[in-house]
């Protein structure tokens, strides 16, 4: 079938995403608990308001010196007085000629020269001798000098990971705003899948897009709100899918979106209130790919059946989707990539660009198994891919941005 003929021409990729991206808006932040922030991008900035560290504090376990005493050479003596503060509060001072008992962390007391570690230091009785010389300001951490009051910690927008989840905690805060996890439903459709773990007839094959979809949409930080297969009758697509569209913002299906007598996702999205805003992508595989918009603020995303499209349609436009709607800054939404090269001679023929499954080891990309939209061994073993452009030929060793899976 000469498809240009028949249908409108393919969306480009990049017109595809921002058709995409253009149609859908962040969901608002909102308050999140910081023990569910993982994962979550920062829906407002942070200024430090507690300083780091917060106050004038001793880099080891050792003895402050008194500022003023006669010298701070090797063989110089200090009276220890005996005045160590508790945890958490302030640490007295000591004069010249003195040295008091202080540990990591703990806040300097007024009047201290230095911090002379343990190890630098002979405790005779009621007395310490110094074994090594110190110079003004050593061991002590000034308070503010790794962040001060004021200073910009999070631009919004930047995915929350644990060490910024520890930076929130150490300004004290127990929340902060953050747009929810995207609720999505999955369907599958097809009269041929079966679930796993069910008894399989010659003809049958695993439905394996519903638990490829469902995890990629919690790696991408969605949330599976509901998940449904459908056969292909349009009255059963259409009862399964209502319970999904109830709870969800996107829907994702799989399968079913082409031309095939049996394909009945293009007649869903329609008979749902739906508006197509693109069908059919150039690029291989995923060709068939369709997204749609309701006026009712949810999204539809028809993925191809078999699953190297479905997982490469997912990585292209709805992992994206999903970062966008949750509020990630816009560098942050694309598939990031990463420089590698290339294992072995690759080529595109015809006119689309090609996404290959393989390997990234060390920088080197490897293609792996077979390149075919239905084929999984090589998939399964993939964790990067890389896009050809059409009509392209690429030499081993040549240099490659390849995006990770
Ligand atoms: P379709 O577009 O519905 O004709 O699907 C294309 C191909 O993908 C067919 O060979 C289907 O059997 C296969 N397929 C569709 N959905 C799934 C699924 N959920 N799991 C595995 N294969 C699927
Ligand atoms: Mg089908």
């Amino acid at each position: 079938m000469d498809d240009s003929s028949t249908f409108a021409p393919l969306t480009e990729e990049a017109d595809g995403l921002a058709q995409i991206l253009a149609s859908i808006p962040p969901a608002p932040a909102k308050p999140t608990a910081l023990a569910n922030l993982l994962g979550h991008f920062t829906g407002e900035e942070l200024k430090a308001t507690v300083p780091s560290p917060p106050f004038d504090c001793s880099s080891m376990d050792g003895y402050a010196l008194g500022v003023g005493s006669s010298g701070f050479d090797k063989g110089d003596t200090f009276r220890l007085v005996d005045a160590a503060a508790p945890a958490g509060s302030a640490a007295g001072n000591i004069g010249p000629g003195e040295a008091m008992r202080i540990f990591t962390g703990a806040p300097i007391p007024s009047g201290t020269h230095a911090v002379a570690m343990q190890e630098d230091v002979v405790l005779d009785d009621s007395e310490i001798r110094l074994s090594e010389g110190y110079q003004s300001g050593e061991f002590i951490r000034r308070a503010g000098a790794d962040l001060c009051q004021g200073q910009l910690l999070l631009h919004t927008g930047n995915r929350i990971t644990p060490q910024r989840l520890a930076a929130l905690a150490s300004q004290g805060r127990a929340s902060f705003p953050a747009s929810p996890r995207t609720p999505v439903g999955v369907l599958t459709t097809g009269d041929e899948l079966i679930p796993p773990g069910s008894e399989r007839a010659p003809a049958q094959i695993y439905n394996s897009n519903a638990s490829l979809v469902g995890a990629l949409v919690e790696q991408a930080g969605g949330r599976v709100s509901g998940a449904a297969h459908g056969i292909d009758d349009r009255a059963q697509l259409l009862e399964v899918t209502r319970p999904l569209l109830e709870s969800s913002d996107f829907l994702v299906s799989c399968g079913g979106v082409s031309v095939g007598d049996h394909d009945h996702v293009r007649w869903l999205v329609n008979e749902l209130g739906f508006e197509t805003v693109f069908w059919r992508v150039n690029m291989q595989p995923g060709k068939p790919f369709l997204f749609a918009a309701h006026p009712d603020g949810k999204w539809f995303f028809g993925l191809p059946g078999n699953p190297a499209s479905a997982l490469v349609c997912f990585h292209r436009f709805v992992a994206p989707a999903i970062r966008h709607r949750m509020g990630a800054t816009t560098a942050l939404v694309p598939p990031p990539t990463v420089l590698a090269i290339l294992g072995s001679d690759v080529a595109s023929k015809g006119m689309r660009p090609h996404y290959l499954r393989g390997s990234l080891v060390q920088g080197i990309f490897q293609p792996l198994g077979l390149q075919q939209s239905h084929a999984i061994a090589g998939m399964a073993a993939s964790d990067a891919l890389l896009r050809i452009p059409a009509d392209t030929a690429l030499a081993e060793g040549s240099k490659i941005d390849v995006s990770r899976l």
